[in-house]
């Protein structure tokens, strides 16, 4: 590994992969590659300390027995949030959004301290929201409509530290009344969407990259198979 490879971390992807969204890190290394960049995916597990000189991090969701083992790894070892406080892009999906959050609340009712990074916190919803979503960006460096597929219980609040993602203009979201999808709060970007989000939303993916390498813009790739793929999902 070359001293300007871009490394990208895979939070514990042992117990945070059970939805598959491991593959947003894979979209960021080959978005890099493709580009002439070295990219190495860290992949970060529950035996190790978690390293807070990688270069962004994502995060998967996860059941919410693993998303409590997770909580008390990233607590026990603050490399993630170190690496979120000097500005290193992280990417939190669904529940990740959940355990770097105040707190969340389980389906079952027991009520979890989470890591403390964003300003949100979690209840459990009267349904599982379950099916595809589609939402209107809010932040600049995003003009395309997002879309994903969304699977939880959770319904998250955000406080006056964080912001909404996006407006939902199809599915749940949050899921608590406000319209929004996801948080963005410094450096950190949570969304409810799988799919992977990233696979779906590559604009989403070179804002993260352009923040990881500190510059203004990235040059597109041409890809006819990414617009494909998002013209389906946003018909479906
Ligand atoms: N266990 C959490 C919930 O149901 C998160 C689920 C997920 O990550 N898909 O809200």
């Amino acid at each position: 590994m070359s001293e300007s490879t871009v490394r990208i971390g895979l939070v514990l992807p042992d117990v945070m992969g059970t939805y598959g969204d491991g593959g947003n890190a894979v979209v960021l290394r080959q978005r890099l590659r493709m580009r002439g960049y070295d990219a190495e995916i860290v992949e970060i597990t529950l035996r190790d300390p978690v390293p807070d000189s990688l270069d962004l991090y994502t995060l998967g969701g996860a059941e919410d027995s693993a998303q409590r083992l997770a909580t008390r790894h990233l607590q026990k070892y603050p490399g993630l949030q170190q690496a979120a406080e000097r500005g290193a892009p992280v990417l939190a999906i669904c529940a990740a959004i959940q355990v770097l959050g105040h707190w969340y609340e389980t389906s079952s009712g027991e009520k979890v301290d989470g890591v403390g990074m964003i300003d949100v916190t979690t209840s459990p919803q009267d349904k599982r929201a379950i099916g595809e979503v589609a939402t209107t960006p809010m932040i600049p460096g995003l003009s395309q409509p997002l879309t994903g597929f969304e699977n939880h219980r959770g319904g998250t609040k955000l406080g006056g530290e964080a912001t909404g993602l996006a407006r939902v203009t199809r599915g749940v979201g949050n899921g608590v009344g406000d319209g929004l999808e996801g948080v963005v709060q410094g450096s950190v970007i949570g969304t409810y969407m799988h799919g992977p989000a990233l696979a779906r939303n590559p604009e989403l993916a070179d804002l993260l990259l352009s923040r990881a390498l500190g510059v203004d813009s990235l040059a597109p790739l041409n890809l006819p198979e990414v617009d494909q793929l998002r013209r389906e999902r946003l018909r479906a």
